[in-house]
């Protein structure tokens, strides 16, 4: 059985996902019984070293540590126990997330989950008792007609036996697209956004919450969010993305 060899990336193919044939891979369209084919996964989802709470990637020369973290995260420590990304975000999986946001495409879904549940296997990642997707406002909720990241929890929560609900984290303000802000100016655009529903509060309090989202930028949302699970007495949190930018 001879396989041709993924084609170099050609960031026009993003675009082209959508005309993918049954049968061929979502990057390189060799025939591929995986939405993602062995070749392109080889090329492109290399496990990387990455930061221990925030998941950036990290230069070779500090994985010598048990829990490397980055400059960053030693200096202000994040509220996390530990973050998980599977993939870089950039080619092919910048285009990938963007069809399953807008298609919700279920084989494109399957795939991006086998990335986390293998980087979460890698990584050792401790169970929690929740996996809860980083809520959409109601405004986005309603523009979107879906929360992506919510339909990665609940996927992924089905397979793990974790208990999983959309209705726990409330986004109580809609705040402007943290894209294009600096860090400081991002921090105060996500603080009081979040909420956790009151009525509910009881059932988090002293569990163990993952937080899943299908990019992690520079962290603030998550972090912020963790700590209004905090404060609301959850004992430990940690942060499940698809993909992390390159640290800012
Ligand atoms: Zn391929
Ligand atoms: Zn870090």
């Amino acid at each position: 059985m001879s396989r041709q060899p993924p084609t170099a990336p050609r960031p026009a193919l993003i675009g082209k996902v959508l005309m993918r044939c049954a049968g061929q891979c979502a990057v390189c369209r060799a025939w591929s019984d995986r939405t993602v084919c062995a070749g392109c996964l080889d090329l492109y989802a290399r496990p990387q070293p990455r930061c221990w709470t925030c998941a950036a990637k990290l230069p070779p020369g500090l994985t010598g540590h048990a829990r490397p973290q980055c400059g960053r995260c030693l200096a202000d420590p994040p509220p996390l126990d530990r973050a998980v990304a599977a993939v870089d975000y950039r080619f092919p999986w910048d285009g990938l997330l963007q069809q399953f946001k807008y298609r919700q495409a279920l084989d494109l879904r399957e795939s991006l989950l086998e990335r986390l549940a293998s980087a979460l296997d890698a990584a050792g990642a401790p169970e929690p008792d929740w996996l809860l997707a980083v809520p959409l406002s109601a405004e986005r909720l309603r523009e979107r007609g879906y929360n992506q990241s919510h339909e990665l929890a609940r996927a992924l929560a089905r397979r793990r036996g974790l208990r999983c609900d959309p209705g726990l984290l409330l986004r109580v303000r809609h705040n402007a697209p943290q894209a294009g802000l600096k860090l400081d100016a991002r921090a105060a655009n996500v603080r009081g956004v979040f909420a956790v529903e009151p009525l509910r509060a009881a059932q988090l309090r002293g569990t163990r919450v993952a937080l899943l989202d299908d990019v992690m930028t520079s962290g603030t949302t998550l972090f912020e969010l963790a700590r209004v699970l905090l404060d609301a007495g959850v004992m430990s949190v940690q942060a499940w993305v698809i993909a992390r930018t390159p640290a800012d």
